[in-house]
């Protein structure tokens, strides 16, 4: 039999960390065992503010941008459409109708206040709080009753009172639950919508899904999903909970500990390679390799179910970072720089790029002002940039306008433009520079070290003020790089305006 697996997210809001992990893990199961990966969405629960309703796009712009696609899905379809719940609720119906039928659910009656004061008093006197199961021993006469006086009703699985529901996990062994601990649960809802564990086990069914990776908040509540499969006569697929993702500080990961949102990820700038080992790490491990970086064809290839851990997995940020760091470095200048851009845009460091139906003369003006100057810029900094959202602060001050002292580090003033040499140095190198005839980072050096010396001041002397004046700052790419990159006209330009002020 064939490996089918599910991604069945709910459009709640932006996807965070578990979901794109439980994205990647079944995309790589799927590919590794040459099966189908499927996604579908649960969009059953209609409560306001838990139904967001555009998360659609955001679940699917995370898969493309992983480029763990699904081979059937909402956006495609595929042989077992439709692939949104809601748009096959009469399916759903008719399974319920059918429980009903076998006597394995029932019709429940109860209104939210006779509900709301069950509940209050189960937790009065401190018991359980769940459905007392009245409706379920309704008389005929009392259910036709309610039926002709149009009192609306939910269908209750009708839970085995006895006995106990064993769920076979493939890592953590078999789980045994008491079945009457365990809710008569809501299968149809007054509105006619499926709710979660009808509408899941019924697509697992129809999709012939073999096996279901999900995160472990989901076990608990597994040996309802069950027992919901028993009722309608359908396999179990495998199951596979993966484990919790917890913060450095072993506390389950929120907000409090960085980014956890798809959307998050995007801003901060991770590239799709990274986040992608990065994700397969929470919680597989290749096995006896202590290897962290693989390539996707490599984590296909290794993927397998045994790799998952049943411990929780410690989401790492300075692992992230420096794992998007390698695969910064790696990457091919011209896609780094056009991942850059977009940042250096968002900053209004750069202007937008001109339309399409802009005249030439404004193209050329921006491809010689605005790309070239960037072409020779963002290289400087891919060797330290470890996300790509640092662009704006490692090379700000290439395109910022500088105005001494405005923009300028007020320590790296008082360090480096307060030096009594200050002055006649800058004056000569407005001089050399300007005459230099070929403006490159070797011509640059050779032209300082002779200023240097012809002003008997130590190169470090010449190096940090020259710097500060040009950038602002203390730190950057080399010296003589930065000039080149930078151009003649603005560094002398800069020079004059510390020199004049100085
Ligand atoms: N709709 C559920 C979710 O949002 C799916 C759980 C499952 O995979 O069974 O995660
Ligand atoms: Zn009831």
């Amino acid at each position: 039999m064939s490996v089918r697996v599910r991604y069945a997210p709910s459009p709640t809001g932006s996807p965070h960390i578990g979901n794109l992990r439980t994205a990647i893990f079944n995309w790589l199961f799927a590919r590794h065992a040459g099966g189908t990966f499927i996604a579908r969405l649960e969009d059953t629960d209609r409560t306001p503010g838990r139904y967001v309703p555009e998360g659609i796009y955001e679940l699917e712009a995370s898969m493309r941008f992983f480029g763990a696609l699904p081979d059937e899905w909402w956006v495609y379809g595929g042989e077992s459409a439709p692939y949104i719940q809601s748009h096959n609720l009469p399916y759903y119906q008719l399974c319920a109708e059918r429980l009903i039928r076998e006597e394995k659910a029932y019709r429940c009656y109860c209104t939210r206040e006779r509900l709301d004061a069950m509940r209050t008093e189960q937790q009065a006197r401190g018991l359980p709080t769940g459905y007392d199961r009245r409706c379920r021993h309704l008389s005929e006469e009392d259910r036709a009753r309610n039926e002709a006086e149009g009192i609306t009703s939910v269908v209750r699985l009708a839970m085995p009172l006895e006995g106990y529901t064993v769920v076979k996990d493939e890592i953590r062994g078999d789980i045994t639950y008491e079945n009457r601990l365990q809710d008569d649960q809501v299968l149809l809802k007054t509105d006619g919508f499926p709710t979660y564990f009808l509408a899941c086990a019924a697509d697992d069914h129809r999709m012939g899904i073999t096996h279901i990776l999900r995160g472990d908040d989901w076990l608990s509540s597994a040996p309802k999903l069950i027992q919901v499969f028993v009722a309608l006569g359908f396999d179990v697929p495998k199951m596979v909970h993966l484990p919790l993702i917890i913060g450095p500080d072993k506390k389950k990961l929120s907000k409090r500990h960085g980014a956890t949102q798809f959307l998050d990820f995007v801003d901060q700038g991770y590239l799709p390679e990274a986040l992608m080992n990065f994700i397969c790490l929470l919680g597989w491990s290749a096995g006896d390799e202590n290897r962290e970086l693989f390539t996707v064809p490599e984590l296909i290839e290794r993927f397998s179910i045994e790799g998952i851990s049943e411990h929780p997995a410690i989401f790492d940020y300075e692992k992230l970072k420096w794992m998007n760091g390698h695969y910064i470095r790696g990457c091919e200048p011209g896609r780094l720089i056009g991942m850059c851009l977009p940042y250096l845009r968002k900053a209004g460091l750069i202007p937008e790029a001109p339309l399409s139906s802009a005249s030439d003369d404004e193209k050329e003006t921006y491809r010689i002002e605005v790309l070239d100057y960037v072409r020779r810029v963002i290289p400087l900094e891919q060797e330290r940039m470890k996300m790509l959202s640092e662009v704006v602060d490692l090379v700000g001050f290439f395109f910022a306008e500088l105005d001494y002292p405005n923009g300028y580090e007020e320590k790296a003033v008082a360090k480096w433009l307060k030096v009594p040499y200050l002055k006649p140095l800058l004056e000569k190198q407005i001089e050399v520079y300007s005459a230099l005839a070929e403006w490159t980072p070797e011509a640059l050096e050779a032209a300082t070290r002779e200023i240097s010396e012809g002003l008997t001041l130590k190169f470090a002397e010449v190096i940090h003020p020259t710097r500060v004046a040009v950038t602002g700052r203390t730190v950057g790419p080399g010296l003589f790089e930065t000039l080149w990159a930078m151009g003649k006209e603005r560094t002398i330009t800069r020079l004059k305006t510390v020199s004049e002020r100085a």
